[in-house]
C-alpha cells in the first residue's frame, strides 16, 4: 500500500476545503487535498450553483411565458415558449463541469496532490483514503477537515421514489406535474419557486408560521406576495408526517391536528441540513463535538493540536462563502500569521422571487430597542420600475444606532438585490454611519440609489421619499 507524508492534509473538495487547499498550496505547503467525489463539494456539484442556474432558467422561462400571455412591455410573442426539461439540466451541468475543471486547474496550479478516494481517520493526523483506484494511507502536520453537510433525512420520510432531497431535484430527468415541497427554508423556496415558473404546480408544507422563518415578516411579504399571485399554496404550522398507504400522497397534520393528504409526483423534502460527522473515523480523532458539530474556537482550531474544521462541519450559517472565508484563514493560521474569524457580519441571501439579502452585526437588544428603523421602497426607484420588478413589493432597510449612526442591520427584498449585498456587507464591516453611504454618490439609474436614499432618510432628509 502507497504512504504519503505531508505536511497539510484537507479532507473535502468544498468551498471550505479547496480553497483552504489552494491557500496552502500559495504559501509553499507540501499539500494533500481528499474528495470522495467530485472537486466542488455540495456547492458547486449539488448546491449552490446548480441551483442558481437552474433559478435563472426559470426566470427566463417565465419572462418569455408571460410576453406570450401579453405583457406589458410592448413586447410580443406569436406562441408560447417550450421547456426542454432535459436540456436546461444539461445547460445547468455544464457550468457545473466548467467550474469543476477550473477548480482541478487552480489546485494543480497551488502544486496541491489530490487523491480521490473516502478518508478514514484511524487517529488524529493518519488517515486511509480508498477509492477505484486509490489505496493510500496519509499521514500529515495538520489536518484540516472540511467534510460539509448532508440533507437531514426525515424518519418517516426516507428518500427514495417519490421522496427526493435537493441533490435529486436539481437533476430530474423531467418536469414534475406536482411537487409538495417540505420545508419553507432556503432550499424549500428556492427550489420550489424555480420549479413553479417552469410550470410545476407546486405546495409548501412549513411547520412554522411563516416561510422563511429565519427572516422578519415584512422582509418575507413581498415572496408571499408571489407564491399568492401564482397560486402556490403555502400549508404553514403544518407538519409532514409521513407517506399515504399508495405511497403517492404527502400526508401533513396542520396546527388544528388536522390530517391532509397531499398528492404529487415528487415530495421534496429540505428540512435542514447536518454536519457530515459519520462514517470517516471521527470518533478516533479525540476531537470535542457541539451540538453534532465538531467544535472550534476562533480560530478554526478543534481540541486536538494542529486539528482544524471549517465549514458547515462546524456549525452556522451553513453557507459557502464563511467556508471559504474560514479555509483561507486557517492555511494562514498554520503559516505563523495571526488570523481570527471575527467577522462583523456574516451576509445571506436567499435567491427566491424577489430576492431577500440580510447583513447583521450581533447588535445587542439595547442596541436595536433606540435604533433608527429607515425604509426605501423600490416602487421609488428608477433601475426597479425600468427593470418590471416591483410587482410584489420591495425595499431597502437600514438599521441603525442613535446616538452614533452607526449602521447595525441592513436588508432588502427585491429584484436582484443580491448584487448589491458586496456593498452592505462592506458597510457594516468598515464600521459605515448613515452619513458614510450618504456621501457616497451612487450611479443612476441603479437599485444601489434605494441604499443611499435609505441613509438619507434615516437623516431625516430622503429626496425622493
Ligand atoms: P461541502 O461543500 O459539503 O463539501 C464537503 C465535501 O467533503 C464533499 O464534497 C464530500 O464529498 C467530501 N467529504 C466528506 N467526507 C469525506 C471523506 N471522509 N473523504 C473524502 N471526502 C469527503 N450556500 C451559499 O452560500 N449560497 C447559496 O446560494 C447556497 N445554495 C445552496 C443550495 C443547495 C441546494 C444546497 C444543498 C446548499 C446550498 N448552500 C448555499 C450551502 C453550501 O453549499 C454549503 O454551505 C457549502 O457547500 C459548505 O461547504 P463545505 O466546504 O463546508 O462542505
Ligand atoms: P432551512 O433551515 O433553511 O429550512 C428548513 C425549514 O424546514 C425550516 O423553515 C423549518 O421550520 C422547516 N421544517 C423542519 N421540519 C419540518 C417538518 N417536519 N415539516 C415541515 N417543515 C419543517 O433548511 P434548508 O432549506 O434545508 O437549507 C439547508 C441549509 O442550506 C440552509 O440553512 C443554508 O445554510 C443552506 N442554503 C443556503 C442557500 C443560500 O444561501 N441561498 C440556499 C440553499 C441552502
Amino acid at each position: 500500500m502507497e504512504t504519503i507524508k505531508t505536511k497539510v492534509i484537507v479532507v473535502g473538495g468544498g468551498p471550505g476545503g479547496y480553497v483552504a487547499a489552494i491557500r496552502c498550496g500559495q504559501l509553499g505547503f507540501d499539500t494533500v487535498l481528499v474528495e470522495k467525489e467530485r472537486l466542488g463539494g455540495t456547492c458547486l456539484i449539488r448546491g449552490c450553483i446548480p441551483s442558481k442556474a437552474l433559478i435563472h432558467a426559470a426566470g427566463q422561462f417565465e419572462a418569455i411565458a408571460r410576453v406570450a400571455e401579453g405583457g406589458r412591455l410592448g413586447i410580443s410573442l406569436a406562441s408560447p415558449p417550450q421547456l426542454d426539461f432535459a436540456g436546461t439540466v444539461r445547460w445547468k451541468e455544464g457550468i457545473v463541469n466548467q467550474l469543476n475543471n477550473g477548480i482541478a486547474g487552480l489546485l494543480k496550479r497551488a502544486k496541491v496532490k489530490v487523491v480521490q478516494g473516502w478518508a478514514t481517520f484511524s487517529d488524529a493526523k493518519t488517515c486511509r483514503v480508498t477509492g477505484a483506484d486509490t489505496d493510500v494511507v496519509i499521514t500529515a502536520e495538520h489536518v484540516i477537515l472540511a467534510n460539509g453537510s448532508v440533507p437531514v433525512e426525515l424518519p418517516f420520510l426516507p428518500f427514495g421514489g417519490s421522496v427526493i432531497s435537493s441533490t435529486e431535484a436539481l437533476s430530474l430527468p423531467e418536469l414534475p406535474k406536482s411537487l409538495v415541497v417540505v420545508g419553507g427554508g432556503y432550499i424549500g423556496l428556492e427550489l420550489g419557486i424555480a420549479f413553479r415558473k417552469l410550470g410545476s404546480q407546486v405546495a409548501v408544507v412549513e411547520a412554522q408560521q411563516q416561510i422563511l422563518p429565519l427572516y422578519d415578516e415584512q422582509l418575507v411579504e413581498p415572496v408571499r406576495r408571489w407564491l399568492k399571485r401564482k397560486n402556490v399554496i403555502t400549508h404553514l404550522g403544518a407538519k409532514a408526517v409521513g407517506i399515504d398507504e399508495a405511497g403517492t400522497g404527502l400526508v401533513i397534520e396542520t396546527d388544528s391536528r388536522e390530517r391532509l393528504t397531499l398528492q404529487a409526483d415528487k415530495i421534496l423534502v429540505a428540512t435542514g441540513r447536518r454536519p457530515a460527522v459519520d462514517g470517516w473515523g471521527l470518533e478516533h480523532m479525540a476531537v470535542a463535538i457541539d451540538g453534532g458539530f465538531v467544535r472550534v474556537d476562533e480560530r478554526c482550531a478543534t481540541s486536538m493540536k494542529n486539528v482544524w474544521a471549517i465549514g458547515d462541519l462546524v456549525g452556522e450559517p451553513m453557507l459557502a462563502h464563511k467556508a471559504s472565508m474560514q479555509g483561507e484563514m486557517v492555511a494562514e493560521i498554520i503559516a505563523g500569521h495571526r488570523r481570527r474569524f471575527d467577522p462583523v457580519a456574516i451576509p445571506a441571501v436567499c435567491f427566491t422571487e424577489p430576492e431577500i439579502v440580510s447583513v447583521e452585526t450581533g447588535a445587542t437588544t439595547a442596541d436595536l430597542q433606540d435604533a433608527i428603523v429607515s425604509t426605501f421602497p423600490f416602487q421609488a426607484n428608477g433601475r426597479a420600475l425600468s427593470m418590471n420588478g416591483v410587482e410584489d413589493g420591495g425595499f431597502v432597510r437600514v438599521v441603525a444606532r442613535k446616538s452614533d449612526h452607526r449602521i447595525l442591520r441592513i436588508h432588502a427584498v427585491g429584484p436582484h438585490v443580491s448584487e448589491l449585498v458586496g456593498e452592505f456587507t462592506q458597510a457594516i464591516e468598515m464600521g459605515a454611519v448613515l452619513q458614510d453611504i450618504a456621501c457616497t454618490i451612487h450611479a443612476h439609474p441603479t437599485l444601489g440609489e434605494a441604499f443611499h436614499e435609505a441613509a438619507l432618510k434615516g437623516l431625516g432628509h430622503a429626496i425622493h421619499a
